[in-house]
C-alpha cells in the first residue's frame, strides 16, 4: 500500500498539483488538514482534495474559513486571508470543509494516525521534541503524521531514547528531490510530510510524503512548483503581500 501524505495546503493550486502529477499512482490520499487558507484559490484545492483524498482531517484555518471557529487566535495577515477565503468559498466548499473530522484519526489497523497538530490536540503545534514528548509514548498509532508546523521531519523514539528525523534534501538536476526513512518495528514516529503549499523550513519546493507500507519506508520529498503564478495571483487577489513573498523564501 502506497499513500500519498499530504498537508497544509493553504489554497495553493499551482502546488497541489504539481505535487498530485509528481506523486504518481497512488492506492491511498491522506490529507493532514488546512487544505485553504492563504492561498488565492480555496475553492479549487476543495475541490482536488474532495476528488483524491481518502482520509482526511481539519486544520485551524479550514475550521475559521468554514466559519466553525472564531479567527481571534488569528494574526491580522492569518486573519485577512481567512475572512478572504471564507467569502469565496462556495457553498459545497463550506460544506465539505465542515464535515471534515477532527483528528487523530486512526488507520491501517490502528498502527497509523493523523492528525493536524500535536495527537493530544488539534490546535497544538509540535516543534520540538519537548512538544512531541507526550504523544511519542502515550499515541497507541506506532507512526503518527501530523501538520500545521510547515516544517518537514519530525521525532522519533526507542527504548527511551529520541531522535530527530531530518530530511536531507539534496537537488538533483530537475530540481526536485527525495529522502526515505526505513521504518524499524521497534521505533515510535511522529511524521510531518511539510507544507505543500507554504513551506517554512527554508525550502520554497513544494513538500510531501508517501509511506509505503510494505517496503516499510517513508520518503520525503521536495517539488519545484510555478511559484510566481501562485504568488502573482495572491496579489491579483488582494490578498497580504506577505502571502506572495513568504512562498519565494520557504519562510
Ligand atoms: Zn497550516
Amino acid at each position: 500500500m502506497r499513500a500519498l501524505i499530504l498537508s497544509d495546503i493553504h489554497g495553493n493550486l499551482e502546488a497541489l498539483l504539481a505535487v498530485l502529477a509528481a506523486a504518481g499512482a497512488c492506492d491511498q490520499v491522506w490529507n493532514l488538514g488546512d487544505v485553504v487558507g492563504y492561498g488565492a484559490s480555496p475553492n479549487q484545492v476543495v475541490e482536488q482534495m474532495r476528488a483524491v483524498a481518502t482520509l482526511s482531517v481539519r486544520g485551524n484555518h479550514d475550521k475559521v474559513c468554514a466559519g466553525l471557529a472564531s479567527a481571534a487566535q488569528f494574526n491580522p495577515t492569518a486573519r485577512d486571508a481567512a475572512m478572504w477565503t471564507q467569502a469565496q468559498l462556495s457553498e459545497d466548499s463550506l460544506e465539505w470543509l465542515r464535515a471534515q473530522p477532527a483528528g487523530p484519526l486512526l488507520c491501517q489497523n490502528d498502527t497509523v494516525a493523523l492528525s493536524h497538530g500535536s495527537p493530544l490536540h488539534e490546535d497544538i503545534y509540535i516543534l520540538n521534541i519537548r512538544d512531541a514528548w507526550a504523544p511519542l509514548q502515550q499515541m497507541q498509532a506506532r507512526c503518527t503524521f501530523f501538520g500545521h508546523t510547515h516544517v518537514q521531519g519530525g521525532f522519533g523514539w526507542e527504548a527511551g531514547r529520541w531522535f530527530e528525523v531530518r530530511p536531507l534534501q539534496q537537488r538533483r538536476d530537475d530540481d526536485r528531490s527525495q529522502w526515505a526513512l526505513s521504518m524499524e518495528a521497534d521505533k515510535r514516529y511522529l511524521l510531518n510530510p511539510g507544507s505543500v503549499g507554504q513551506p517554512r523550513d527554508g525550502d520554497c519546493r513544494a513538500a510531501y510524503a508517501v509511506l509505503d507500507s510494505y517496503a516499510k519506508t517513508v520518503t520525503f520529498h521536495r517539488e519545484p512548483y510555478d511559484i510566481d503564478l501562485a504568488g502573482g495571483r495572491i496579489l491579483l487577489a488582494g490578498l497580504p503581500e506577505r502571502l506572495a513573498k513568504r512562498l519565494h523564501q520557504g519562510r
